[in-house]
Formats: C-alpha cells, sequence, structure tokens
C-alpha cells in the first residue's frame, strides 16, 4: 500500500512509499538522473571561496592549530595576544619558540607517528573483514567497489597492543599527551606530504574528475574519488583508522597520567575517555554504513580530507584532554548532579547520532538490495527502520521520510554537534579553548549542509522541494 504526501500527487515519483510496498525491488538510477549525476561530476562553481579561500585555509590550519595548543600547554588556557603594537615581534618572537623547542619533528615523534600509520596500514591489510558493497559510482559508470570493513577488529588489536606496550614499559601510553607538540607537528607534515604526493601521482596517473583547473584549490579539493591499495580503500582507512585512534589514545594518554600523578581518573577525563572511545567504537562497528556517506562517494580525497584526518581531527577535537593533562583537577571539579547531566547528554546525542546513521545508510543498502545485517557491538534499538516510508525520486534514488529522518533533513548533524559541544562542556568555564571544536564543527556542519542541500536541489528538483516540504525543519524540529 503506497501512503501518499501532501498535495495527493498521483505520480510515482512523488508519492511517499514503504520499502516492501514493490516487493522489494531495487532502486535504479533513471536516464533522467543519469543526466543530473554527470552535470554534478564535473566542476561547478568555486567553493570555500575559490583559491584564495582555500590557501588562506591551507596556510591558516596549521598556524590555528600551533597557537591553540600554545595557549592550553604554556599559558593557562589564555587566549594570549602581544600587549602592545611593540609587542607584536617579541610576542611572534615567542611563538615561534615554543613551535622551534616543543614542536620539532624530532626523530621520537617520526617514530610514534609513523608506527602508528603502519601499524594501521597492515591491520587494514591483514585484520578479517566484514566485505560491504558500496553505492553505485558514477563516475565509474554505475560500479560499485567493495569494502573490507575491518576497523572493529583493528581497534581491539590496537587497543590490546597499546595496554601490552604500556603495561611491558616498551611504549608508556602517557609520552603520548607529553609529546603532543611533535607529534602532531609530524602529523601535519604527513598530511601535506600526503595531499601533494596524491595529486601528483592521481594526476600523473590520469586519474583525475572534476578538476577546476586552479592547482591550489584542485589539491585542496582533491583529485581522486576512491585511492586504493590493495584491499584497502584509503580514504575510508584514513577517515577512521587515523584521526579517531589518535584522539582516543590521546584521551587514554590523559588517564594514564592523571592515574601516574594523582593515584585517580577525573570523572572529567574518564568522561573523554568514554565519548572518545564511543566515537571510535561506532566508526568500526557501523563501518560499514561508511561507503553510503556523501564524503565516500561524492568528496575527492585531497587536502580538505587529508589534512583534517591526519592532524586536524587528532589535534584540534580533545583540548580538554590536553588541558586537563597538565592542570590540576580542582580546575575543573563539578557537582555530582552536573556529572549526570554531562553522561546524560553525551548518552542520549550519541544515542541518536548512532541510529540516525544507521537508519539512513541501512536504507539505502535495503533499497539497493546490498544490505546484510552484521552484528556488532551494540546495536541499539530503532537502528533499523521496518517499513520505512520514503519518496520516490525521478532521479531513482529514495529518500527516507521515516525514523529521525521523518524530524529533521540532518538529526544526525545535530546529535553529533551535542556531542562535540559535551567535549568542551566537560571543563566547564576553566578556559575556552576546549570548545574549539564545537565552534569550528558548527561551522563545517552548516556550511557542509547548504552544500550539500544545494547539491541535492540539483539532484532531486521537484522531489527536494516535496521532500523539504514534508520533512520542514533542517536541523531541530520546530525550531529551525
Ligand atoms: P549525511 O549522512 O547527512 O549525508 C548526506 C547525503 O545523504 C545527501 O547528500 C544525500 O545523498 C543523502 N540523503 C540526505 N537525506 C536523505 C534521506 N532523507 N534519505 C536518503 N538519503 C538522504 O551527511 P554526511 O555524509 O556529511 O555526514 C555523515 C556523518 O559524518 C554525520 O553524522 C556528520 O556529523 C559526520 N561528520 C563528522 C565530522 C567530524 O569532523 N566529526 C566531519 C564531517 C561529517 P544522495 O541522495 O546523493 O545519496
Amino acid at each position: 500500500m503506497a501512503v501518499e504526501t501532501n498535495g495527493g500527487a498521483k505520480s510515482d515519483t512523488l508519492r511517499q512509499r514503504k520499502v516492501g510496498d514493490n516487493n522489494g525491488d531495487v532502486a535504479r538510477t533513471t536516464d533522467e538522473g543519469k543526466k543530473v549525476d554527470a552535470l554534478l561530476d564535473q566542476h561547478g562553481s568555486y567553493e570555500f571561496g575559490g583559491p584564495w579561500g582555500v590557501t588562506a585555509m591551507m596556510t591558516g590550519f596549521p598556524m590555528l592549530m600551533y597557537y591553540l595548543w600554545i595557549c592550553v600547554w604554556f599559558y593557562d588556557g589564555k587566549l594570549v595576544g602581544p600587549s602592545s603594537l611593540d609587542d607584536i615581534q617579541p610576542f611572534l618572537q615567542r611563538m615561534w619558540a615554543h613551535v622551534r623547542d616543543d614542536a620539532s619533528p624530532n626523530l621520537y615523534a617520526w617514530k610514534v607517528y609513523s608506527g602508528l600509520v603502519a601499524y594501521q596500514l597492515f591491520l587494514g591489510w591483514v585484520m578479517p573483514g566484514f566485505m560491504q558493497e558500496g553505492l553505485p559510482v558514477p563516475s565509474l559508470g554505475y560500479k560499485t567497489l567493495m569494502y573490507k570493513c575491518n576497523a572493529l577488529w583493528s581497534l581491539y588489536a590496537t587497543m590490546i597492543t597499546a595496554a601490552g606496550l604500556h603495561y611491558y614499559h616498551i611504549f608508556r601510553l602517557t609520552e603520548i599527551i607529553d609529546n603532543y607538540g611533535h607529534i602532531m607537528t609530524v602529523a601535519m607534515i604527513y598530511g601535506f606530504a600526503i595531499s601533494f604526493g596524491v595529486y601528483f601521482i592521481t594526476v600523473a596517473t590520469g586519474n583525475q574528475m572534476r578538476m577546476s583547473g586552479n592547482f591550489a584549490y584542485d589539491v585542496f579539493m582533491g583529485a581522486c574519488l576512491n585511492p586504493r591499495i590493495g584491499p584497502i580503500d584509503l580514504k575510508m582507512w584514513a577517515e577512521v583508522r587515523i584521526p579517531w585512534v589518535i584522539v582516543f589514545f590521546l584521551a587514554v594518554s590523559g588517564c594514564c597520567k592523571q592515574y601516574e600523578q594523582y593515584g585517580y581518573v577525573t570523572p572529567n577525563m574518564a568522561f573523554m575517555t568514554l565519548a572518545t572511545w564511543l566515537y571510535i567504537n561506532a566508526c568500526g562497528k557501523g563501518e560499514e554504513c561508511i561507503p553510503q556517506t556523501w564524503d565516500m562517494y561524492h568528496e575527492k580525497w585531497g587536502f580538505m580530507v587529508i589534512f583534517w584526518n591526519f592532524a586536524g581531527v587528532p589535534f584540534t577535537y580533545v583540548y580538554s584532554v590536553v588541558y586537563m593533562a597538565s592542570h590540576d583537577p580542582s580546575m575543573y571539579r563539578f557537582s555530582t548532579p552536573t556529572y549526570v547531566l554531562l553522561f546524560t547528554t553525551l548518552l542520549t546525542a550519541y544515542y541518536v547520532w548512532d541510529t540516525s546513521m544507521s537508519q539512513k545508510s541501512r536504507f539505502k543498502m535495503q533499497t539497493q538490495g546490498i544490505h546484510t545485517f552484521r552484528n556488532t557491538f551494540p546495536q541499539l534499538p530503532w537502528n533499523v527502520i521496518k517499513n520505512p516510508t520514503y519518496i520516490q525520486t525521478a532521479h531513482g534514488n529514495r529518500l527516507l521520510t521515516s525514523g529521525w529522518w521523518a524530524y529533521s533533513r540532518k538529526p544526525n548533524y545535530v546529535a553529533d554537534w551535542i556531542m562535540s559541544f559535551t567535549w568542551g562542556a566537560i571543563i566547564g568555564l576553566a578556559t575556552p579553548i576546549p570548545y574549539f571544536y564545537s565552534v569550528f564543527f558548527i561551522t563545517v556542519l552548516i556550511h557542509r549542509c547548504g552544500r550539500d542541500f544545494e547539491r541535492c536541489s540539483i539532484k532531486y528538483g521537484k522531489d527536494w522541494e516535496r521532500y523539504c516540504a514534508i520533512v520542514k525543519y533542517k536541523f531541530i524540529p520546530g525550531v529551525y
């Protein structure tokens, strides 16, 4: 039985249906959809402020990362600056001295960071994994790619290895946070080297796509879509195995440091360890849902994604951990009800994020006929919607209008942002710097949402308007 949407349109393309109503048929891109896909697979207008905007970001991000780390580590989390015009030069010299002395890319940092990258590549190659078919890729003539999803087993192996290295004093986990500056610099060098290296290799082998012709812009946006080495899809591998693993181990490192220093771990540090573990575990246990995300089937592998995965995420998202590792717990102690509120908010937001991502990805897999249930921990209630309603578009794809997606067009963004806010709130008002993640993230999400909706409105035309009329709110139901 087809459920008609408001407007009572009779056309197939404007109906809201339920999966299974049409005998579980598979969504296929129509000829009309293929024309739009071809249009979207070409470079259109410049985004991110064009060549000048992306150049500013490529130079500005590393400087911002140094500045924020210096403020947290050396200046009690205060946003320091020159005290007068005459102080500008001495101030810059002081900043440079910190970078030179405390964030040099020393041999130790090369070993630690390169060791992690090599170990994650090794695990990605050899660990057993769940094989998931991706969505049809327009630029590959609607061929689908297979993804080896072994991030979860790789994570468990990394945790066991790290525990062993720590226990036997081969590599003490406290060293990660103590060498934050040095490792961050090496991470940045990796980010730049891989971005430029991948760009040149792609162009040399003629595998570039959607190019603008402007060098800086194309390095930033990327040249290739699905770079692979053996069984490893580099883009998916780098999105999970580097940033979120480091973020989690920074929190673990902070715990070890507190334990060694005070003999206990504060609830705040335990909160960050739980929060970062939930995130990395979600990426691992639901890895088969990642090929259905925009990053995988549309965004190319350029500086924007590479630098952020290798350096940006790991070294700007957990300033609260860096602060706690270098300050007395009395600076950020809360009452029990406040802790209860923070933990409850984190777990609730996590639940919405996990299940909303799962609902949409699994719906997409079901409609492509490529869904197989994967029993990983934890599988939360309502992560798959039974008999979901959707809009059949003229393009061929289907837009889900059930579950969390009945209330908001971006429930996953809202929940993800709330989590990011708690990562700063766990430190209270001790320093503003840990809130950088949520402030930066909301800017990214709003901008990303604008780009995404623009693309969807071109791709789906009137069907997108119909979808927006049914799911009225972008983010928070009843508000916006
Ligand atoms: P979405 O998961 O919202 O994916 C958007 C795409 O999904 C659209 O382009 C469209 O693609 C499809 N889509 C949108 N609405 C529907 C619908 N109702 N039914 C079916 N398909 C739909 O966004 P992202 O891929 O950007 O983000 C994934 C997650 O990653 C989010 O939770 C986000 O917060 C997180 N993220 C985290 C970052 C971080 O640094 N922490 C950075 C960036 C993202 P189409 O129709 O073409 O298939």
